[in-house]
């Protein structure tokens, strides 16, 4: 078993992206760089379940490896954060092992590594990704533009490092555990409905080292991912705070319901104002989903063009 370095963030930092051609210091003078126009990174910000796998991540693996009932173990933890007053993330990340440790069943960073891999993803998950970067590629009249893609989830890190998937993303915030902290695991980052909303941030202005404090003053010039070159994927309600740090700086948003199944939670998020479109949750090429994406991409390649052609002719005025 390996512990990461506190802050390491997946290393996903330091990967280099296909198309990048800006280092990743994330502390860029904006649009206004030395080498030419910088903010030609788009950054598309998913949430995992019920976004891109149909269930919660812990009922794949590691509720049935502890022989309990899913719906068992939302309600217990949901009505225990309830009569203590507790965060429901903490209370359910406890109450998995103490599930555990009751049944005397162990189980590891690697175990959930593991878990992973029994993890489902909605169709076309995994051939998004390049299709959705081909279509950038081909649709890309300005050069240097990169396609990052970027998850924050609530559920556990570890689990989603054993999905095919996972090398996908530039970088993954989920909560996590210490796995030698006390008798139990112990949360080391726990990612809250509300706490989503930092990681945006630390998207925006270019700080993705967990180390780095993220609420210093970075004037908007200074930020090296614009919002409005952000899009963010989303399910529902807890996706909510996100969907309206997006919206209102100007970032784009999507809802997706589980194909064949209700689409209200979507609609009201859609008569609401906070999301610019949904559609059921199948990524393939040529579904809703990946036609209304590839329309906002549109707008954030025309939009990227323009701001560049600004620059290029206030650089001119010098
Ligand atoms: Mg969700």
């Amino acid at each position: 078993m390996v512990e990461r370095q506190p802050g390491a963030s997946r290393s996903r930092a330091s990967k280099p992206d296909a198309a990048e051609t800006e280092s990743h210091s994330g502390m860029r003078t904006g649009g206004a760089g030395k080498s030419g126009f910088e903010k030609k990174t788009i950054a598309l910000v998913y949430d995992f379940d019920g976004t891109l796998s149909p269930r919660p991540m812990q009922e794949y693996a590691f509720l049935p490896q502890i022989g309990i009932d899913a719906a068992d173990f939302w309600r217990e933890s949901n009505r225990i954060a309830r009569e203590q007053e507790a965060d429901p993330l903490i209370t359910y990340m406890h109450l998995l092992y103490k599930k555990a440790k009751d049944k005397g069943i162990r189980i590891d960073r690697d175990d959930l590594v593991a878990q992973g891999r029994q993890v489902e993803l909605f169709a076309g998950v995994v051939e998004w990704f390049d299709a959705i970067g081909e279509y950038v590629k081909l649709r890309s009249e300005s050069h240097g533009v990169a396609i990052r893609h970027y998850m924050i989830s609530s559920g556990l890190t570890e689990i989603i490092e054993g999905t095919p998937i996972y090398d996908r993303f530039h970088n993954v915030f989920a909560s996590e555990y210490w796995f030698e902290a006390y008798d139990l695991p112990y949360p080391k980052r726990v990612i809250t409905d509300t706490g989503k909303t930092q990681y945006l941030f630390r998207i925006n202005k270019g700080v993705e080292d967990l180390g780095r404090n993220i609420n210093q003053h970075m004037p908007e010039a200074e930020r090296p991912v614009p919002f409005s070159n952000m899009i963010y994927f989303g399910d529902g309600d807890t996706d909510v705070p996100s969907m309206a740090v997006m919206r209102k700086n100007g970032g784009h948003a999507i809802a997706v319901y589980p194909p064949g199944k209700s689409k209200h939670k979507c609609v009201d998020l859609f008569k609401a104002g906070r999301i610019d479109f949904f559609a059921p949750a199948d990524y393939r090429r040529g579904s809703d989903l990946f036609k209304r994406t590839c329309l906002l991409l549109d707008r954030i390649l025309a939009d990227i063009r323009v701001q560049e052609e600004t620059w290029r002719v206030a650089k001119s005025l010098k």
